[in-house]
């Protein structure tokens, strides 16, 4: 897959949440992908980003903004398949985060039997949950490369490819997790229905998403990292809602929460010009500054729902 490939087979999509066509639709941010940029790396997570977009569109029935016309599953399938993976340290803080973020969930959560992450990348969440008490982990994760970076006893524990329902047992998992990949899928709608289906009653779904609404997002604009051709959709929480109550789910909360990262991956994020972020990361190397962990509401949103009895 080239990104010709990609490029050349955009397709007109619908709204991913509520199914709304173009005539519901208003633009958000036109196009910008210079294909000379938009390599392997484009598809990697926590990778530094480029400021480029597919069109995207905000639906006017359910706030949600995604992307039309853009690349059709089988190729954005194949693209993360195919994508780099260098962030193992990002993704241990995150993890950390997250689970502190679900605590008060996972500590009412009457079982812990199964629980399911969807994207979980080198699989470090699975090890939170382990430690949280549940008995089975199994993530579910497309790239090679983030699973062969993965610790050697959580490794078993992940399946390599794209997460596909009838693999699993309906009403089978107490717990399903899908962390900032939500807006990578072609069909957010559909999976989250599966995952209803496959919770057990009163089990819960935990999504961690993008907040286009959030404060830092809208001073940012297209400088946002959250403006990406590999979102292909972008949330917020009328959306969110949307989303997960179409599934036949209860919300119990969604809210934002803050992300503890290093300086130096903060430095990466921040919308600056190259050689003044070069000059910073070698100020911050020097005096120790990079390692420095600090915590930023950047309008992450954390979902919580439950399945009804
Ligand atoms: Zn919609």
């Amino acid at each position: 897959m080239t990104t010709l490939d990609l490029l050349q087979k955009l397709e007109d999509r619908v709204c991913p949440v509520c199914g709304s066509g173009p005539d519901k639709a208003t633009s958000f941010l036109k196009q910008s992908v210079d294909p000379a940029k938009l390599d392997a790396f484009s598809y990697a997570s926590r990778k530094t980003p480029e400021y480029m977009s597919f069109n995207l569109v905000t639906c006017r029935d359910c706030q949600t903004v995604y992307a039309s016309p853009a690349p059709p599953a089988h190729a954005v399938s194949q693209a993360y398949h195919e994508a780099d993976y260098d962030s193992s340290d990002e993704a241990v803080l995150a993890a950390r985060t997250y689970g502190d973020a679900l605590a008060r969930d996972l500590a009412g959560l009457g079982n812990k039997g199964d629980a399911l992450e969807i994207g979980t990348g080198t699989g470090v969440f699975l090890s939170v949950l382990q430690a949280a008490g549940f008995t089975r982990v199994t993530g579910v994760e497309p790239s090679p490369k983030a699973i062969a970076a993965a610790d050697p006893a959580i490794r078993p524990h992940i399946r390599e490819g794209i997460f596909v329902e009838a693999d699993f047992t309906p009403e089978s998992f107490d717990l399903i997790c899908c962390f900032m990949t939500l807006e990578h899928v072609s069909d957010p709608r559909p999976l989250v229905e599966a995952c209803s289906r496959l919770l057990r009653e009163d089990g819960l779904l935990a999504l961690v998403t993008h907040d286009y609404k959030g404060p830092v997002n809208r001073i940012l604009g297209r400088r946002s990292p959250i403006i990406d051709v590999e979102h292909l959709q972008i949330f917020c929480p009328e959306s969110l809602q949307r989303l997960v109550t179409g599934a036949k789910l209860d919300i119990v909360r969604i809210e934002s929460f803050a992300n503890r990262y290093a300086l130096r991956y903060w430095l990466r994020l921040m919308p600056l010009p190259k050689g003044l972020k070069a000059q910073l990361g070698r100020l911050f190397a020097a005096t120790g500054l990079e390692r420095k962990l600090i915590g930023l509401r950047v309008g992450n949103l954390l979902t919580v729902a439950r399945k009804p009895r």
